[in-house]
């Protein structure tokens, strides 16, 4: 494949990431190692609702009418980020623009699940009328295993920061050392399971959106960030890699990182090859409603977006994980690229539309 032949190998070529030749070159103590889709338009996250003034004069969170009866609810501070819906979708779905409890869990499982979901809501917005008691169970599951069987040592992460508009993070077990991507929510107990697993040689930072507590991560697993230099805000100047160019770049044998301009201008996928997962941030992801570039958040450019997106052609994958809302699992990479070439075909006429539209009304 064209690419991997311009791949460059970070751990050898350093001008690559000339503020981190050393620090690559360190060893690691960490190292051990469809349904079918449709298009639209569809929000992440939109405004926080204005929570209610209790007598107390301090602001209250409020259950949601929307709520069956029971100890699980959704209050009004939910930002609608689809979270709980995909992580427990037996008790969470949307009503009215915000998630709502439907089902109260009735099974061990299902309950866990939710748990799981109140644990990763990144504006604390799921509750229980009763303080959990199983809830210490719930958190030693984190990192939760996406599939053992399809995708060995990928774990998602869960406590969604809200810094980081609510995406997931996810940890790859890798022997050449392991990678999370993106930043969950700082959490010790998190930490010391992740340490458990072998630690952090690297977090990948997919884009500026998702950084959260990448500092914290940073400082408590001595891992090194790696973010491209388009991407490189105030927050993050001090990330020991930033990646410069327009790549790709190899972590090592089976990890590619492909520049996939047009969400922000240094967006950046991650391809995990052995297991042939897609890491896309905010590049491509999976809405309830079907495959999406939200254009509405785009930073960039939504044809770089969708040019950025026919570059997946190319790349061999048959699972896409977003840093929001649902993972994506095609039958096979031809019928990845099907879809992704319907998808883009359909966005790139639905552009053309509203620029003829815009143009019209500046006659
Ligand atoms: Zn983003």
């Amino acid at each position: 494949m064209a690419m991997a032949n311009k791949a460059i190998n970070l751990a050898s070529v350093g001008s690559v990431f000339p503020s981190s030749v050393d620090k690559l070159k360190k060893s690691s103590s960490s190292t051990s190692v469809h349904k079918k889709l449709r298009v639209s338009r569809f929000p992440s996250v939109k405004a926080v609702q204005s929570p209610v003034e209790s007598g107390t004069g301090r602001w209250a969170r409020q259950r949601r009418p929307q709520n069956v009866d029971g100890d699980f609810f959704v209050d009004h501070t939910c930002i609608d980020c689809d979270t709980c819906r995909w992580m427990a979708p037996q008790v969470f779905k949307r009503v009215d623009g915000m998630s709502a409890v439907f089902k109260q869990p009735t099974c061990k499982e299902d309950r866990l699940n939710a748990l799981q979901a109140l644990l990763s809501c990144p504006t604390s917005s799921i509750r229980t009328e009763v303080p959990p008691s199983d809830i210490l169970e719930a958190q030693k599951t984190f990192p939760i295993p996406i599939d053992e069987k399809k995708l060995p040592g990928v774990y998602h992460c869960g406590y969604h920061s809200e810094k980081s508009y609510g995406a997931a993070s996810y940890l790859i077990i890798h022997p050449e050392g392991n990678i999370l991507v993106d930043s969950p929510k700082f959490t010790e107990r998190l930490a010391q399971k992740i340490e458990m697993l072998g630690g952090v040689r690297y977090m990948f930072l997919t884009h500026k959106d998702d950084v959260a507590d990448h500092g914290k991560w940073s400082k408590r697993l001595s891992c090194d960030r790696i973010l491209h230099s388009q991407d490189v805000e105030v927050c993050t100047t001090d990330v020991e890699i930033k990646l410069e160019g327009t790549g790709p770049w190899s972590l090592g044998e089976d990890i590619m990182l492909i520049h996939t301009p047009g969400h922000t201008e240094g967006s950046v996928c991650l391809l995990y090859k052995s297991v042939k997962v897609l890491f896309t941030g905010d590049h491509l992801l999976m809405r309830e409603s079907g495959l999406d570039i939200m254009e509405i958040y785009n930073k960039c450019s939504v044809p770089a977006q969708l040019n950025s997106v026919e570059k997946l052609l190319e790349l061999e994958f048959n699972w896409i994980i977003p840093g929001h809302g649902r993972r994506i699992e095609f039958k096979d990479v031809q019928e990845k690229n099907t879809i992704l070439e319907a998808f883009v075909q359909e966005k790139y006429t639905q552009h053309s539309s509203s620029m003829n539209v815009i143009r019209s009304l500046h006659v």
